[in-house]
């Protein structure tokens, strides 16, 4: 629940600010979280939202005229859906500040649908809200991946288990580490990119996430603005993209000399 509201309150706070992306990479299992960010940036009513105008209950339906769904039919997200949703990003909107486009399985675009969608992703019309929900981020073009802000939704028990928080401690203290195998090389990715995505969290929200135990973590990446974790974190997801072949020496030298 705290690390939702983490994520709510990096919501509220950009648009507070008007400096939220028009891209969003949603990378979880669960995404009903994204219900009430929608309501976060559209709602008039509350400093959060209200759930009970005219607004939110439409969001909430899947049925504002400002939003618009893209479900795969059958195991693909075919591509004269994506022109739909590419076309709707243009017209002009009802009641809201912003259109909103949800691609609700992104691991199921075909490479023709994720290639059309790319120029949009580039230059997304003005007040666009773009948001990709993905269970993997194996398979997603790195190009989307990268023009896209990530959003990592709370994990659950099973994955978290995974983490092994003192390698990626030791790897950030300057240790010198090493894998046997590439499962325990993608579990210490999978880690750094969430230390990363929580200080990331934290620098715009002045909370962290309840996925990790505050005395181990600290803020690993105090002295970084920003806009360093960010590009950080985006390195590092362009490594784990292909965990798979890279080899593994190259990609540690590679990310410390991206986080010194
Ligand atoms: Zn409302």
């Amino acid at each position: 629940m705290k690390s939702n509201q983490g994520i709510l309150d990096y919501f509220h706070i950009l648009e507070k600010n008007s400096s939220s992306a028009a891209s969003y990479l949603f990378i979880g299992r669960d995404f009903t979280l994204l219900d009430d960010i929608l309501k976060v940036i559209s709602c008039e009513n509350d400093s959060y939202f209200c759930s009970s105008c005219w607004d939110c209950k439409m969001i909430e339906a899947h049925n504002h005229p400002d939003l618009f769904c893209v479900e795969p039919q059958g195991l693909n997200t075919r591509i004269d859906k994506i022109r739909e949703a590419i076309h709707f990003l243009y017209l002009k909107s009802f009641r809201l500040k912003k259109k909103i486009v949800i691609l609700k399985d992104g691991n199921s675009l075909s490479p023709a649908a994720a290639n059309a969608f790319l120029k949009t992703l580039e230059e997304p019309p003005g007040n666009s809200f773009i948001a990709i929900c993905v269970s993997k981020l194996e398979g997603i073009l790195p190009t989307i991946i990268s023009r896209c802000r990530k959003i990592f939704l709370p994990f659950n028990a099973g994955e978290n288990a995974l983490c092994n928080f003192d390698i990626v401690a030791e790897f950030l203290k300057g240790g010198r580490i090493v894998f046997k195998d590439r499962v325990k090389f993608s579990s210490f990715l999978w880690t750094l990119i969430m230390f990363l995505h929580n200080d990331l969290l934290f620098k715009t929200t002045g909370r962290g996430s309840s996925i990790f135990a505050e005395d181990k973590q600290g803020l690993f990446f105090n002295f970084y603005d920003a806009e360093r974790i960010h590009n950080a974190l985006n390195d590092v997801l362009k490594i784990y993209s292909v965990y798979k072949s890279i080899n593994i020496n190259l990609a540690l030298n590679l990310i410390r000399l991206k986080l010194n």
